[in-house]
């Protein structure tokens, strides 16, 4: 992580009254924050505060400034099912998704509950007390009944080995910590990766710069992303809560639909056809290049890294002044040395080069009954019930959490929110102090997400969805119906109330 780029703290009142009612801290004001305040206000459980390290709200639609930024999932669909926007396309920009959320947080009241530049460093639960005390950077603490963490699992910069981005002579930084006063005009720009973030920024950059190298340690699968700006009249259309629902539907179908056949699992015949399309689009796009397609053929079944959705990449590539070089070796005082040993000259370097995904919750550490470590339990493999909650951790809730990254995200985020505000609030119903996933069901979901995976392609390939023992611990391998059903009809046999 690049130091100076954490948000120093600053005193704001971190704490609430108990005669308020079940005190609830949310650890991070991104989407995920934004859903599961929503979820708590309407289940009336509505004496909670928002914690936000960062100064302003968004999460990574804050943090991922750089240019091209936008989100792949139609908006419709990317979309909180109680609000709706005026989108100006399908594919909205980071701006135009980052002032949907700003909106929304307005709209329902929820800014006053915000907390900006407190950064949450621990969650210790009591119990004797039954609450967590919750630890912040700047050394103060508070109490409260119940945490909910939202910090999201795509949050941490990954910055390789080798790379010394404070002592490159250049300008270097991470997509996700992008300077606001850089410009790329003119300048001779390297962008490391070729992930989703990658392919966002290169074009843009070649549009301005006087070159753009990428440092290509293996090609992903491109998927065709067709944007489309919508008309007047099809904006006004979406104004009518019907339609906007209507379009929602139809692009959430449009996931369900292509999971028939399980395209994760390998050698599925839907696998191989999506493949076969995203080779005939490589193709076709690049037929002018034969050397290029050689470069940029994964060798890799599609999915086993997120594919990459784009409708400009290919075309970028191809300008006389856009280049594809080797991995880069070295990044430091004496500039950047690709694997085959030639130095490039670059004014300007970003590192498009992901974030630790699989390492969830690796800047909270979390304490249960007993005094057990989140992380000690995990032990480098993290588990949860719905991507939720932990056995041993009453009381406590993740948004986004282990095993349930899907094409569908912010639908699923909605389930967990939901979720979560609805066993809090059949606690506070019952009169109980703590509310806590059965090991059973906790151990029987886990085996049946484990055993589906089993023979996914995900297993194939280095992805950012596996732990380092090989796990995979990002991914939901079933369809979003299935998650949503669990999520509403497994509540009282899962989780028990003491
Ligand atoms: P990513 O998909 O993890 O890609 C990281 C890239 O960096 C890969 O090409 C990887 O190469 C390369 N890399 C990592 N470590 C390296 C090293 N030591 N040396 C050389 N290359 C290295 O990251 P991302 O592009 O930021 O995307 C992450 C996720 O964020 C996406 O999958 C998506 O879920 C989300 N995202 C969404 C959008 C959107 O449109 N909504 C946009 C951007 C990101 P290898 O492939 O060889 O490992």
């Amino acid at each position: 992580m690049h130091e100076g780029l954490v948000q120093a703290d600053r005193p704001v009142d971190i704490s609430l009254d108990r005669s308020a009612g079940l005190r609830i801290a949310i650890v991070g004001g991104g989407i995920s924050g934004i859903a599961a305040a929503w979820y708590l206000k309407r289940a009336k459980l509505d004496n909670f505060l928002v914690f936000e390290s960062s100064s302003e709200p968004g999460g990574t639609w804050h943090d991922n400034r750089y240019p091209g930024a936008e989100v792949d999932i139609a908006c419709h669909l990317y979309s909180f099912s109680f609000n709706r926007y005026d989108w100006t396309q399908r594919f909205g920009s980071q701006a135009e998704v980052k002032r949907y959320l700003e909106k929304t947080i307005d709209e329902f009241g929820l800014r006053s509950r915000f907390r900006f530049g407190a950064t949450v460093v621990s969650a210790a639960w009591s119990d004797e007390k039954k609450l967590y005390t919750v630890s912040f950077a700047d050394g103060r603490t508070a109490e409260f009944e119940a945490v909910i963490s939202c910090v999201g699992f795509l949050s941490v910069p990954v910055i390789p080995p080798g790379i010394d981005l404070a002592a490159y002579p250049g300008i270097a930084c991470h997509t996700a910590r992008w300077p606001d006063d850089i410009s790329l005009a003119g300048k001779r720009v390297g962008v490391i990766g070729t992930g989703s973030s990658a392919v966002q920024i290169v074009p843009e950059a070649a549009k301005v710069a006087k070159s753009v190298t990428i440092f290509q340690r293996s090609p992903n699968w491109i998927l065709p992303k067709k944007n489309r700006i919508f008309t007047a009249r099809q904006r006004t259309r979406y104004q009518t809560s019907w339609q906007y629902r209507f379009k929602a539907l139809k692009e959430f179908l449009r996931y369900e639909w292509a999971r028939i056949g399980r395209p994760e699992r390998l050698g599925s015949k839907i696998n191989r056809r999506m493949r076969t399309a995203a080779e005939a689009y490589l193709r076709r796009s690049l037929a002018e290049r034969p050397d290029l397609v050689e470069k940029l053929l994964p060798d890799h079944p599609l999915g086993a890294k997120r594919a990459v959705a784009s409708g400009d990449f290919y075309a970028a590539v191809q300008q006389p002044h856009v280049a594809i070089a080797p991995a880069v070796a070295r990044m430091d005082a004496d500039g950047l040395i690709d694997e085959e040993g030639n130095r490039h000259e670059l004014d300007v370097v970003v590192l498009a080069t992901g974030f630790s995904a699989a390492d969830y919750l690796s800047r909270l550490e979390v304490v249960g009954r007993n005094g057990a470590d989140l992380h000690t339990v995990w032990s480098g493999e993290p588990a949860a019930f719905l991507g939720s909650c932990v056995p041993g951790f009453p009381n406590f809730f993740m948004l986004d959490g282990p095993n349930s990254n899907s094409g569908t995200l912010l639908f699923i985020l909605e389930c967990q929110a939901r979720f979560a505000a609805d066993c809090l609030a059949a606690m506070v119903r019952a009169g109980g102090a703590t509310v806590e996933v059965r090991r059973s069901a906790f151990d029987g979901f886990n085996r049946r997400v484990q055993e589906r995976l089993e023979k996914s392609v995900y297993k194939t390939t280095r992805n950012y969805y596996a732990a380092a023992s090989g796990r995979i611990v990002t991914q939901w391998p079933f369809s979003a119906t299935r998650f949503w059903w669990m999520t509403r009809a497994t509540r009282r046999s899962s989780m028990k109330i003491d």
